[in-house]
C-alpha cells in the first residue's frame, strides 16, 4: 500500500516522456478553464488507477467534493474493474460520488484522471479520453505519459493528492473537514505516513492546512493503516514464513521475496486487497535491498509489488517486465509460476543497480 519512493524520482529505464518540473503556469490556466468552461449540466467523469490505493481514492474523492463545492451536479467517480472498495477506504467521505466503471458516463464533458501515469491503468476506462469532451490528468509519477489533453504531472509532488490541492486552490475551492479528510489519506499513503524522502517541508505545510480543518489524524490512521481482520494478520503470517533471502542478488544487495496464492486467501477467507499492505512488513529485511511480494490474481497471473530501499532503481525492473512506477516503488503483471516471475524479477535486477554496471 504504502510506496516509499514517496516522490517519484524519475531515473534510468522509466518509460515515455520523464518530466522534470511541475506543470507550468499554462497548464493550470487551461485546467481552471477546462472546469470554469462546463456547461451548466456538464457531466464530470473521475477515473482512478486499477486497484486504487490511498493515493488514488483519496485524491480522486477530495477533488470530486470539491468539484460539489463548485455547484458541479452531475458527476461520478468510478475506477476500472470490480466496484470493490477496499474496507479501509469504505468510511472515505466523497464515497457517493462512486459508481461502478459499468456505469459510468459514456460520453462525459469532461473527464478527469488521477494517479494513473498511463492510460493502460484506466483499464476498460481507457475510452474515455477518447469519448469524453475534454480530459485532465492529475498525477505526480515520473513516467506518466502525459495522455490527457491537459497534464498536470508534477514528479516532484509527493502524491497526487498535492496536485489535486493546488487546482482546488486555483479554482477558489476552500478545504473543508470533508475534502481535507481525503486529501490527507491520500498524502500520509503515499509518504508512508511521512517517513519516506519526499516527505518535505511543503508536504508538512499541506498536512498542516488539512488538519486545522478538525480532521482526526489518529483516527484516520488507525482505520487505514493499522486495521486489518484476524484471518488477514493469520494470513500475514503464514506468508511471511515462506519469505526467502537471496543475499546474491542484484549484485550483492539482497531480494527477500514471498507470494501468497487464491487458495491462502480463501483459506483465510480473505479479499486481495488485504494483501497490500503486506509487502510493508517484508520490506523491513535488513539483509536486502529489494523486497517483492508476488499476489496471484488468476490461476496464471500475478500481481508484482516491488520496493527498494534506494540502491535498485524497482521501476526500471517493472518496465522491462510490461509494468512501471516509481524508482523505489514499482509494480507490474506477471505470467506463468511464481518461480517464472521471481526468476524474471532476479534476471533484470543486477542491471537495475543505481550507478552499478548496466552492461
Ligand atoms: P504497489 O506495489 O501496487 O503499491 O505499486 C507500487 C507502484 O508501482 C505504484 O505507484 C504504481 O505506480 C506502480 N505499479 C504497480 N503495478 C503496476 C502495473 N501493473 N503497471 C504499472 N505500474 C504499476
Ligand atoms: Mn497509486
Ligand atoms: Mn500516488
Amino acid at each position: 500500500m504504502t510506496d516509499p519512493s514517496g516522490g517519484p524520482a524519475g531515473g534510468a529505464g522509466v518509460t515515455a516522456t520523464p518530466v522534470d518540473s511541475g506543470p507550468a503556469e499554462a497548464d493550470w490556466a487551461a485546467a481552471v478553464a477546462a472546469v470554469g468552461q462546463l456547461p451548466p449540466d456538464g457531466r464530470v467523469l473521475l477515473i482512478c488507477h486499477v486497484n486504487p490505493d490511498g493515493d488514488a481514492l483519496g485524491s480522486m474523492l477530495g477533488f470530486g467534493l470539491g468539484l460539489r463545492r463548485l455547484g458541479v451536479r452531475r458527476l461520478q467517480a468510478t475506477f476500472p474493474g470490480p466496484p470493490e472498495v477496499p474496507e479501509s477506504f469504505r468510511e472515505l467521505p466523497g464515497t457517493d460520488l462512486l459508481v461502478p466503471a459499468t456505469r459510468a458516463y459514456p460520453d462525459p464533458d469532461l473527464v478527469i484522471c488521477f494517479d494513473a501515469a498511463s492510460g493502460s491503468r484506466l483499464g476498460e476506462l481507457v475510452d474515455r479520453l477518447e469519448t469524453a469532451g475534454a480530459a485532465l490528468v492529475l498525477d505526480h509519477h515520473a513516467s506518466n505519459t502525459r495522455f490527457g489533453g491537459i497534464n498536470l504531472v508534477d514528479p516532484h509532488a509527493a502524491a497526487t493528492s498535492v496536485v489535486a490541492e493546488e487546482l482546488l486552490t486555483r479554482l477558489g475551492v476552500p478545504l473543508d473537514a470533508a475534502i481535507a479528510e481525503c486529501l490527507y489519506v491520500a498524502l500520509t499513503t503515499d509518504t508512508g505516513s511521512f517517513r519516506f524522502e519526499a516527505t518535505t517541508p511543503a508536504v508538512h505545510r499541506l498536512a498542516a492546512r488539512l488538519l486545522a480543518t478538525g480532521i482526526r489524524p489518529g483516527d484516520i490512521s488507525r482505520r487505514i493503516f493499522d486495521t486489518r481482520p484476524f484471518g488477514a494478520v493469520r494470513l500475514f503470517g503464514e506468508v511471511l514464513c515462506r519469505a526467502r533471502l537471496e543475499p546474491a542478488a542484484a549484485a550483492g544487495r539482497g531480494l527477500v521475496w514471498t507470494y501468497a496464492t487464491l487458495d491462502d486467501l480463501a483459506r483465510h477467507d480473505q479479499r486481495p486487497y488485504v494483501l497490500e499492505a503486506l509487502i510493508d512488513s517484508v520490506r523491513c529485511t535488513a539483509e536486502a535491498d529489494v523486497s517483492c511480494v508476488v499476489k496471484q490474481t488468476r490461476p496464471d497471473e500475478w500481481a508484482v509489488s516491488m520496493r527498494s530501499k534506494g540502491a535498485v532503481d524497482v521501476s526500471a525492473v517493472a518496465v522491462a517486465l510490461g509494468g512501471g512506477g516509481h524508482r523505489f516503488a514499482a509494480g507490474f503483471t506477471g505470467r506463468g509460476t511464481v518461480d517464472e516471475v521471481v526468476g524474471r524479477i532476479r534476471a533484470e535486477l543486477d542491471g537495475a543497480v543505481i550507478g552499478g554496471d548496466q552492461g
